[in-house]
């Protein structure tokens, strides 16, 4: 295990895997697989995510 992606940056080549807007929150999922959303999409989305236990990693 590793925690190097809970710290990683996001730059404005990350994307929201909702709707294409800049991306300010890293979600990175149990099953090791890693979603980028922005502010509104994070928001939208975290209840589900922490029921899966997702750990969210804030952007800049
Ligand atoms: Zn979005």
């Amino acid at each position: 295990m590793s925690t190097d992606t809970l710290t990683r940056v996001l730059t404005r080549h990350d994307r929201c895997d909702g709707c294409g807007a800049a991306a300010r929150v890293a979600v990175l999922l149990p099953t090791g697989g890693e979603l980028l959303f922005c502010g509104h999409h994070a928001r939208k989305h975290a209840p589900r995510l922490r029921e899966l236990g997702a750990e969210f990693s804030p952007g800049s």
